[in-house]
């Protein structure tokens, strides 16, 4: 059985805890890896070096550290399929989905190639007499960076790209289920020229992030996961006097006015639902009709397409459409929810509880599902299902769907489908959600934007990548300079006072 270390000082090294966690083949149930997992005490290692290295680096001037996001760039390029395989291999997504999931991190270093021009400060000169005024931009020291499963490459990427060309160095926590993308990336770091000890890949479970958490060290936590979890992880780390971000789960609605393309939105509401298993922070789970006769519309438009979707394993081909979710509890969780849903009174109209793949029985699979007449009392409406789950809630009209969407307690990620422009820029101005769509059903800002929900998707108050990304790995510091007027007045022969 193969075992995954850890990454420390530019080296591959194994675990001493005795710890591992099982890293799962979704697609066959079977434990293809075993990870360790870390001691307080590697991964004190792991930061005490990570320190020592990150002055060196921080005095690195902001060019060069970049030209190493540049290298890093090319060689993601090259590597693309080989990574794209990885992330397939643990978390059981197309390859497609998964040269996506590389290539939208990939798009964040691009943006981090240019990382000096967003540590140039500010500066205000003759703000007094003789006087001038400038704000630098300083690392903060060592960062740590806490990562989720459905993303093994892109959000690893995120919080690599702009924490390391600041001028930090950081301490990688990926998600145990999927270990190996972030090990890889660390090595493609190394062969790009970036000093042995600035990044460290530190795999582990609790113990390790409340090690992290904890540790006088570190000064900043990027952390990227459920919202229990991101809420914990803000508070305590804050506690601690950490600076922190923390993006959490989502419910993501999309509003159907009468007067949208339906074709058109049953085909985003299909790629956004089931896309990559619904294991998105930014999946449409919600599909929310304006009035009776566009539901009745939208349903009969969604059924074929769905009943069409090829669920099955990566390696099947390209034209699979969806894979496995990532373990056996998250598929029980998916089905209890769906009979939750039933039970409940809402109408199944796909049903994908019966969903088997001959020669993958014990594959964690899910077929696709639709519900019909859901409501905000029910458990899987209140859930993130994080599944191939799409819940139609209807409403009567564009008000009572706004209010649907307002009241939720996640905020991450919503659209409208419409061809009414001022009803797009009401819904765009007035709603309380991070990143909305108009007709674009999965409003993932582009790297030189920046990316993070409201309400309890997000903890903190800065967005992940972008200008928000450089402002949270760096602290700022005002320099107030006076220089007195003397020596450019040249040699003074009369014999004066010395005032
Ligand atoms: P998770 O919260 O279970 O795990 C995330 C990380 O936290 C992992 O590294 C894990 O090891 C660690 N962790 C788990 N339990 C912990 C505990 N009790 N104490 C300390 N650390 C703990 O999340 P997941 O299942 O890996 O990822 C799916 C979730 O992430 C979904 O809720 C999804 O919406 C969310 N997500 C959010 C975004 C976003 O940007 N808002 C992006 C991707 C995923």
């Amino acid at each position: 059985m193969q075992e995954i270390g850890h990454w420390i000082n530019g080296k591959r090294v194994a675990g001493t805890s005795g710890r591992f966690a099982d890293v799962m083949n979704p697609a066959t149930g079977e434990v293809q890896a075993k990870v360790a997992l870390a001691t307080l005490g590697e991964l004190d290692h792991a930061i005490q070096e990570a320190a020592k290295a990150q002055v060196a680096w921080a005095a690195t001037n902001p060019q060069r550290r970049a030209r190493v996001m540049m290298a890093f760039g090319a060689l993601i390029n090259r590597d693309m399929e080989k990574l794209a395989e990885m992330v397939a291999r643990e978390h059981g997504k197309t390859i497609p989905d998964a040269k996506g999931d590389v290539q939208r991190g990939l798009e964040v270093i691009e943006v981090c190639m240019g990382a000096p021009a967003m540590l140039k400060g500010e500066a205000m000169d003759s703000a007094g007499p003789g006087i001038d005024l400038y704000a630098m931009r300083q690392p903060l020291g060592v960062v740590a960076g806490i990562t989720p499963f459905n993303f093994p490459a892109m959000i690893p990427l995120w919080k690599i790209g702009p924490a390391l060309s600041s001028g930090n160095a950081m301490i990688l926590k990926p998600s145990e289920r999927v270990p190996s993308t972030s090990l890889y990336l660390a090595e493609l770091l190394q062969e790009a020229g970036l000093p042995d000890g600035v990044l460290q890949v530190v795999n582990g479970d609790k113990t390790v992030v409340d090690g992290i958490l904890d540790h006088p060290v570190i000064q900043g936590v990027g952390f990227v996961g459920s919202t229990p979890i991101a809420q914990y992880i803000y508070g305590r780390a804050a506690s601690n006097g950490k600076r922190a971000q923390c993006f959490g789960g989502a419910k993501n609605h999309m509003i159907i006015m009468p007067d949208a393309d339906l074709d058109k939105a049953a085909d985003a509401l299909v790629g956004a639902g089931y896309g990559a298993a619904g294991e998105r922070c930014i999946a449409i789970s919600v599909a929310v009709p304006v009035g009776q006769t566009s539901a009745d519309a939208l349903i009969e438009r969604l059924i074929p397409r769905i009943e069409k979707l090829k669920v099955g394993p990566y390696t099947a081909g390209n034209d699979i459409d969806f894979g496995p979710v990532i373990t056996q509890a998250s598929k029980d969780r998916i089905l209890g929810l769906i009979d939750s849903g039933v039970e409940q009174g809402a109408k199944l109209v796909v049903d994908g509880r019966g969903f088997k793949l001959q020669g993958y029985e014990n594959g964690f699979f899910v077929g696709p599902s639709l519900f019909d007449n859901v409501t905000p009392e029910m458990e899987i409406y209140k859930q993130e299902i994080f599944g191939p789950v799409l819940s139609t809630v209807r409403a009567k009209s564009y008000d009572d769907a706004l209010k649907l969407v307002m009241d939720n307690e996640y905020g991450n990620g919503t659209a409208i489908f419409t061809a009414d422009g001022d009803t797009a820029r009401d819904f765009a101005s007035r709603v309380n959600v991070g990143m909305v769509g108009i007709n674009f059903p999965i409003p993932v800002p582009l790297s030189y934007f920046s990316f993070g929900g409201w309400k309890k998707s997000a903890f903190g108050d800065l967005n992940q990548y972008g200008p928000d990304a450089f402002r949270f790995y760096t602290k700022t510091k005002t320099v107030t300079a006076r220089w007195f007027s003397g020596i450019k007045e040249g040699a003074s022969l009369n014999f004066k006072a010395l005032d």
